[in-house]
């Protein structure tokens, strides 16, 4: 369409004039096309039509041309509620205009409407938001249902739960957009029953209220929940779209669900929803890939993603790291920032190379790269990356270098790093320097469940019984509490969770009576419990029992019972493993012929042939 077209038809009278320019101004989608019709407008001396003008203004912001928009209002003579309503909710994402503009308004005077309130609470922090909320009672508006609508927003994005949540209580109609905003304060908060709730309460559901709930689980730790609910959501024939996607293949990769996440991948690959392999679902497929074990595939998602960003590049250097292939993440990381790419390494890059260094065990490289970061990209070392250092040196045996490099940090340690350092002490058995942490670290309340259980374990390995009672009446006294260990496996589709001694199975019984025959193999073969490993707080009987059923193990007994002989077992734990079960992965493989992939807090761990990728240092 061109301007020619306006005034080439005979002249219309003046109401249907109106409309017709009021139709184009609506229907321009270039902002050469809004200035032609703009310039007609004046030329007839119809730039001040309230219609007219108003629209102008409008089309002026949606086209992403404020500025336009503003001088407009600026030339408007004693402008109506409209056009203040208009130029504040142009202004909704600068707060400060937007409340300027209202103030004005009001000094005018022209008395303002529930849209004036409605656009001026899009623009609104919870402090403006509260004070919008008094004013609108005072003008009698705050039950409309757009300015009630508004305030639960703001409130919810101002983090004010209560709040929120009080005046959705009350609102006697509850639209879609006022329970979407409550839905997704809740899912923000992580109050996720909460929001379970209001979400099975709400008749109408749109996309965005199935990602708010899909996504809040998969954020605070629920990944099962998640795609449980995206299972429904696509059996009501609701259309998933980038959103969803990202935030499934997340709960994939936490869960190591591996034939899910390849079903979303071709999902995205041949169903035609609109979602492409861009940069974000494609970083989120390598980072589910290599999460659920297989590199192959992250890899050959990551060669096709156009115009990858440092993001999608710290996730396939990382899943190189954390699967122990340091070579290949280094070579990535040098194609990144130094031959092809030379994109900009970010902290995470560092933590991801630092870590591939640290499971290969490659010191003087570790130290490089840690030594680039400050001098060549003045970055400053955080807390992860002194902690991968710690660990790479650990590692390698080097644990008085670990110990001076944390007493040279500038940052605080946190127990984190702590621990990592203790690990080090106990797999190299350096129990005064773990003595002299420990007691450090519990003297400065900085000790974590960890520190507790490996200590103990350090007096254990050293058959010290006198410091591991120690140990354990400090832990009591201490009111720590065992974080409980948490085992996953994927058996068609479904994703099946196991925590230590659980009997909630549906099939319990040949999951214990195959735990029973593991065990006849192992004796057989003169294996012994390691239950040294315990915190010993329990009799010996009792220990063995109860590593037998760690839930490692209960998930690895049910992948054996329900996969075929020689297909790979991929299990996932939330913990670091224990000694023992990661000896009798080791030796299952061997007795199965299977490979047992086990993904735990720190790394992966592949398990073939009665030996696992890590090298017995986790
Ligand atoms: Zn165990
Ligand atoms: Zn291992």
């Amino acid at each position: 369409m061109t301007s020619g077209t306006v005034f080439t038809s005979p002249p219309p009278t003046p109401s249907a004039q109106v409309d017709n320019l009021a139709l184009l101004i609506d229907n321009s989608k270039t902002i050469n096309h809004l200035i032609q019709i703009h310039a007609a407008l004046l030329r007839r001396g119809l730039d001040h039509h309230p219609i007219l003008n108003f629209k102008l203004q409008r089309s002026y912001s949606s086209l992403g041309h404020l500025h336009h928009t503003v001088t407009l209002f600026h030339r408007t003579p004693s402008p109506n509620v409209f056009l203040w309503s208009a130029i504040i909710n142009a202004h909704h994402a600068h707060s400060d205009r937007a409340l300027s503009y209202y103030a004005q308004m009001l000094a005018h005077p022209v008395r303002p409407n529930a849209f004036t309130l409605s656009s001026l609470l899009k623009a609104c922090t919870l402090h403006p938001g509260r004070a919008v909320h008094s004013h609108a009672f005072k003008l009698g508006l705050a039950s409309d249902l757009y300015v009630s609508t508004g305030l639960v927003d703001a409130y919810a994005r101002g983090g004010d739960v209560v709040s929120a949540q009080k005046l959705f209580d009350t609102m006697p109609q509850k639209s879609l957009v006022s329970s979407t905003a409550m839905l997704t304060c809740y899912a923000k908060h992580g109050m996720l029953r909460e929001a379970r709730l209001l979400f099975e309460e709400m008749e109408v559901k749109d996309v965005v209220c199935w990602n708010v709930m899909i996504d809040g689980y998969a954020q605070h730790g629920y990944p099962n929940e998640s795609l449980l609910l995206f299972r429904r959501m696509m059996g009501m024939k609701v259309r998933p779209n980038e959103i969803t996607l990202v935030a499934v293949l997340s709960s994939c990769g936490q869960l190591g669900a591996l034939e899910s996440g390849k079903w979303v991948h071709s999902y995205v690959e041949n169903n035609g929803v609109g979602v492409r392999v861009n940069v974000r679902v494609g970083t989120a497929l390598v980072d589910m890939y290599c999460k659920c074990g297989s590199l192959e595939d992250a890899r050959k998602v990551f060669d096709v993603i156009e115009g990858k960003d440092v993001v999608a590049w710290n996730s396939m250097i990382m899943g190189y790291g954390i699967h122990g292939f340091s070579d290949e993440a280094l070579r990535l990381f040098h194609e990144m920032c130094c031959v092809g790419v030379k994109l900009k390494p970010s902290d995470i890059t560092f933590v991801a190379v630092l870590t591939a260094c640290a499971h290969a065990g490659l010191v003087r490289k570790g130290w490089e790269v840690f030594d680039l970061m400050k001098d060549r990209y003045k970055m400053e070392p955080k807390i992860e990356h002194y902690g991968c250092m710690v660990n790479l040196l650990g590692r390698a045996g080097r644990v008085i270098e670990a110990y001076d490099l944390v007493r040279s940090m500038e940052v605080e340690p946190d127990p984190v790093l702590w621990g990592t350092l203790l690990w080090a002490c106990r797999v190299h058995n350096d129990v005064s320097l773990g003595e002299e942490i420990a007691e450090f670290l519990v003297s400065n309340d900085l000790a974590s469940s960890g520190t507790y259980v490996i200590l103990s374990n350090m007096y254990a390995a050293a058959r010290n019984w006198v410091g591991v009672a120690k140990v354990r009446s400090l832990m009591k006294g201490s009111g720590v509490e065992k974080e409980p260990g948490c085992s996953s496996i994927e058996v068609d589709n479904r994703v099946h969770e196991f925590v230590a001694g659980d009997l909630r199975h549906p099939r319990s019984k040949d999951i214990y009576s195959m735990l029973e025959e593991m065990n006849g193999w192992l004796k057989a073969r003169g294996y012994t419990p390691n239950t040294d490993v315990v915190l010993h707080d329990i009799g010996e009987q009792q220990k063995e029992q109860s590593l037998e059923v760690h839930s490692e193990k209960l998930a690895l007994a049910f992948g054996l019972i329900s996969t075929s002989p020689g297909t790979a077992i991929k299990i996932v734990k939330n913990l670091r493993v224990c000694l023992d079960c990661h000896a009798v992965m080791k030796m299952v493989s061997k007795i199965t012929g299977r490979r047992i992939i086990m993904r735990d807090r720190n790394r992966f761990h592949h398990f073939e042939n009665g030996s696992c990728s890590c090298g017995d240092y986790w």
